[in-house]
């Protein structure tokens, strides 16, 4: 689809930074929006335009809430006493789906490496305290991926609240070494909520 159209173009330039598309299926998802104008691209940017204007990430908890609205997170009466800390919102997915877990999740939004510090990536770790402090939670269970970011981020939110009374676990042994929550089957992620294990402070 060569073309001077600068809107074409801005708008494969878009699509080409989704996760799992290249310029190719991003021409072929164009190329299919535009032979449906009406019936494709006015929802999809009527839907896009309400996401953008009403859905926001709650500060407390990092899931995702209509701007106006309370949150899941402080309107959830269920009284549950683990929380589990993961990477972002594929993750949480990802877990929910699997059933292998009841309790609150906290969604971090990102992780750290070792030079960086957490305010700037904006990191949801102050609320993570505040949020443990007024549940009363037993169980911390921090479900960052094998990966050398993903063990810095949990480190880290182990020094910030093993000073409290609460039990900390992380995900067991076993996961494959730079694997990704989001990537990992439901076997492999039962068997690491299953088998998790206490974090020992040295
Ligand atoms: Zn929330």
């Amino acid at each position: 689809m060569d073309n001077n159209i600068p809107e074409i173009n801005e708008l494969i330039k878009q699509f080409s930074k989704l996760p799992g598309l290249g310029p190719k299926s991003a021409k072929r998802i164009i190329l299919k929006l535009i032979n449906n104008k009406d019936s494709m691209v006015k929802p999809l940017a009527k839907s896009l335009a309400q996401v953008y204007k009403n859905v926001v990430r709650c500060v407390d908890c990092g899931n995702l809430k209509i701007m106006d609205k309370v949150c899941i997170c402080s309107t959830n009466n269920v009284a549950y006493d683990k929380i589990c800390v993961v990477e972002n919102l594929a993750d949480m997915w990802v877990i929910d789906s699997a059933n292998i877990y009841k309790g609150h999740y906290h969604i971090l939004g990102g992780t750290l490496n070792s030079s960086e510090n957490y305010e700037e990536k904006n990191l949801l770790i102050d609320s993570l305290v505040k949020r443990i402090k007024k549940n009363s939670l037993k169980e911390v269970i921090i479900a960052t991926s094998a990966t050398v970011e993903g063990q810095t981020t949990a480190h880290y939110i182990e020094d910030t609240i093993k000073n409290g009374k609460i039990k900390i676990t992380k995900l067991a042994q076993g996961l494959p070494v730079g694997g990704e929550i989001e990537q990992l089957d439901d076997g492999t992620l039962f068997s690491a909520f299953k088998n998790r294990v206490p974090v020992t402070s040295e």
